[in-house]
């Protein structure tokens, strides 16, 4: 441990078992850390960095926001929030956008939208569970980790809120079994990440679609890890054209900045939070959705989601090829430039802290996979160092 790391022990609460080492800079895909070494980034600080470090124009957006006004309140309006609310909602054409500082905080949002719908449909609040998935991830949170569908997560710190119920993922029927009058809601990922990186059966989402319009329960889509360009389209559930009546995104939003939005659809938006039902000091706040509207720019401009649909079948052919080869690669499951390696044999951490020892990021996800969630702006080359790396710390 050097002085840095010393440090930081010293006065940061130890919440994470942290890698030792210090991060200081990022150019492109790469990033640098004090000693001067030099790391082939697939972590993408858990998927947000999606443009990487220094993408042209994106800097240049948030200084120029700094000289002007960087906080206001909602008491105010702002341009740059508008801005971003016009692109978020064109993009996943839906209705209204709220601007929170987080994903847990979209999540909290999106959760208190669901019961208020419930509660002006009905005049009473009988109506308030909210089934979500096992093994799903929300947040940390008292409400996020209501929902969260991992135990040893949510056990310390209970009773959490009530009405929660969890189903299996990707099996439609033990939803139908949860589901009854008092149901408002069904929450889920459209990719599970940090359960182990479960893309949604394309039957379970429609399924899940045509449930909620049944019995008029509103379905939400956690979008805030898969979301964002990650499988190649804006919003990954625009792939399986399932549409949800409430999104969460946060992580690649902003690119970079802590900004996340709970997005509503018309339904959602005509019959739920009304003035004074939520609210944030920071949220929206014009610098961070500057960020969040050069990110959209950015992406509008130099054809992003286009250059991460080419690179997919790139992508997943060379995994498929380390499946092959290496015997403690049991599977790889993922969508676009979600993927995880399920490994076998060996931990899944002592692959995770080799590769860094060989200068590439990459995270676990659930107990034995290995997640890559790279910059969406990385090249082909860039897909070939990280396999020439990967192959090195697993044929070891
Ligand atoms: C990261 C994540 C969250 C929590 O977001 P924070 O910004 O860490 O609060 C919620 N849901 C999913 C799917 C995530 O990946």
């Amino acid at each position: 441990m050097n002085e840095q790391m010393q440090a930081s022990e010293e006065s940061i609460l130890h919440t994470y078992n942290r890698f030792p080492v210090v991060f200081e800079r990022g150019e492109g895909c790469y990033l640098y850390d004090t000693e001067g070494l030099k790391y082939l980034d697939f972590a993408a600080g858990i998927a947000v960095n999606a443009l990487g470090y220094h993408y042209p124009g994106y800097d240049e957006a948030l200084k120029a926001q700094v000289d002007k006004l960087t906080h206001i309140s909602n008491l105010y309006y702002n341009v740059p929030m508008t801005e971003a609310g016009e692109k978020l909602v064109r993009a996943s054409g839906m209705s209204k956008a709220f601007f929170t500082n987080s994903g847990t905080e979209a999540i909290e949002g999106a959760l208190k939208a669901a019961r208020k719908y419930a509660y002006t449909k009905n005049g009473n609040a009988d109506c308030h569970e909210i089934i979500a998935m096992n093994h799903s991830f929300h947040g940390r949170s008292m409400g996020a980790l209501s929902v969260t569908g991992t135990a040893h997560y949510r056990e310390p710190f209970e009773p959490l809120i009530g009405g929660v119920k969890f189903a299996d993922f990707n099996d439609l029927d033990s939803v139908k079994a949860l589901v009854n009058e008092k149901t408002c809601a069904i929450l889920t990922e459209v990719v599970q990440g940090e359960g182990g990186i479960y893309p949604a059966d394309p039957e379970f989402l429609k399924g899940l679609r045509e449930l909620c319009d049944e019995k008029d329960i509103l379905l939400i889509f956690d979008e805030i890890q898969c979301g964002m360009g990650r499988t190649g389209e804006y919003f990954a559930w625009q792939g399986y054209g399932v549409k949800p009546d409430i999104m969460t995104c946060a992580k690649a939003l902003g690119s970079g900045v802590p900004v996340g939005a709970f997005v509503l659809g018309e339904k959602a938006a005509a019959m739920s939070l009304t003035p004074g039902d939520h609210g944030t000091t920071y949220g929206g706040n014009p610098f961070v959705c500057a960020a969040v509207s050069k990110v959209f720019d950015i992406f509008e401009q130099d054809h992003i989601l286009e250059h991460v649909r080419e690179l997919i079948p790139y992508l997943e052919q060379k995994l498929d090829e380390l499946v092959e080869k290496y015997d403690c690669v049991a599977e790889r499951r993922g969508k676009g430039f979600m993927q995880g390696l399920v490994i076998t044999g060996r931990p899944v951490g002592e692959i995770v802290t080799k590769a860094l020892e060989e200068g590439l990021l990459v995270i676990s996800a659930g107990k034995d996979v290995l997640r890559m969630v790279p910059p969406l702006v990385i090249k082909k080359e860039q897909i070939d160092e990280m396999i020439d790396i990967l192959g090195d710390c697993l044929e070891a």
